[in-house]
């Protein structure tokens, strides 16, 4: 009996290894915090921007300091993204934010700093404080209503001394001088001019020489391939996943996604149920039009305010959206499909957390944050590609990029 259970370990120990890989699923959590995690979007401020405290816990949303740190995020990158309605006050708005985040450093100065470049990234870490970067979703906060070439470079310096260190050129509205992918897949916009003019093209070097990273996220595919033909630097798409496993106007085709790689850039996937479930906007659409008479009402109580009203709304599908959920699993194809198209060294995270309305199963908020590491290990991938998805691919294209 005692020979039959000691045969049975010894033939149960390499099966072990094999099916966990030799990285040691076991040591998962371990791998995890030992690892710089970067996560490149999260739309926290918006929360702060409405009087939420993040220094403490917090009960809503997916993020706050405390629950960044249980998580084992060490850089963050907050968005700084102006609701479009926002404009002709957009710049003051983008600058309030950018207040609003300052403060909060202020009053959490154990806890997390604001980095401008890799050396002080470095100091916050060595300190382990969370570091905080900022990026700008959208540059009609430098564009506004004015359409005025010399200002708008004036305001993108301006962005610079305070600290963004990325603009993703367009949200989902166009800016003069570069279109949207909701743009450039509208139908009514069949015949229209697409993609960067030449004051776009000179944004897009002036960044390059300013030191702040190129962010395609959001842009229409010919906004996208003419950033490619201009720029000289890297390029990030910071919550970007893959078209090819969900057909979104959001994601990322393989040519595209080979040609950040070809430029030495990375794509950060995005958590979004809707970007990464095909069949999730159809499941999503059936729950809408069970609940219309109830989502109109709120629609009219909440006209002058899109963010409550979506709040509201998802309030009241939340235990329906629950069934509809992806599995973990379908997030992690679309970083392992990248990851095996163009390379370990491309691939990161751009969760998105606090800026959509649903996440995937096993990803409630950022302190899952651990079950990528374990389930990318599952995979068979090394500790050592692991390492560079979670951040370290983060880390070389903001020291080249910003210093
Ligand atoms: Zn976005």
């Amino acid at each position: 009996m005692k020979n039959c259970l000691l045969r049975n370990i010894f033939f149960l120990l390499p099966l072990t290894a094999f099916v966990f890989g030799f990285s040691g699923v076991s040591d998962y959590r371990k791998i995890h915090f030992d690892a710089v995690v970067a996560d490149t979007h999260n739309d926290v401020v918006q929360r702060i921007m409405k009087g939420e405290d993040i220094s403490v816990r917090t009960t809503k949303g997916h993020s706050d300091i405390p629950r960044l740190k249980e998580g084992g995020v060490d850089v963050q990158i907050f968005s700084i993204w102006a609701p479009p309605d926002k404009v002709p006050h957009s710049y003051e708005y983008a600058n309030a934010m950018i207040d609003s985040m300052e403060s909060l450093a202020r009053r959490s100065s154990n806890a997390m700093g604001i980095a401008r470049n890799s050396s002080e990234l470095e100091s916050l870490r060595k300190q382990e404080k969370l570091v905080a970067l900022y990026g700008m979703e959208g540059a009609h906060p430098i564009e506004d209503s004015t359409i005025n070439e010399e200002l708008e470079l004036q305001k993108l310096d301006h962005f610079y001394k305070r600290g963004v260190r990325y603009i993703t050129l367009t949200w989902n509205n166009s800016v003069s001088w570069a279109t949207s992918a909701s743009f450039e897949t509208d139908p009514a916009n069949q015949n229209a001019r697409k993609g960067l003019t030449d004051f776009g093209k000179q944004i897009v070097r002036k960044m390059n020489e300013l030191g702040i990273m190129v962010d395609i996220s959001h842009v229409g595919e010919q906004t996208f391939w003419d950033v490619m033909k201009t720029t000289s630097m890297p390029v990030i798409a910071s919550h970007s996943s893959v078209y090819n496993i969900c057909p979104h106007r959001r994601n990322l085709k393989d040519e595209q996604l080979k040609a950040i790689a070809e430029n030495g850039g990375v794509v950060f996937i995005n958590f979004n149920p809707g970007f990464i479930d095909s069949s999730y906007q159809r499941k999503e659409k059936m729950i809408r039009a069970n609940h219309q008479t109830e989502i109109e009402e709120i629609t009219k109580n909440f006209s002058g305010n899109g963010f409550e009203r979506d709040h509201k709304i998802s309030e009241l599908l939340n235990a329906e959206y629950e069934k509809i959920r992806p599995s973990l699993s379908i997030l992690i194809d679309h970083i392992d499909y990248a990851a095996k198209l163009i390379g370990a060294d491309h691939v990161g995270i751009g969760s998105d957390f606090d800026g959509i309305n649903a996440v995937p199963k096993e990803m409630d908020d950022v302190t899952y944050l651990p079950n990528i590491t374990r389930e990318l290990l599952k995979r068979g991938y090394s500790e050592e590609d692991v390492k560079k998805i979670l951040g370290g691919n983060f880390l070389r294209v903001f020291k080249e990029i910003c210093g």
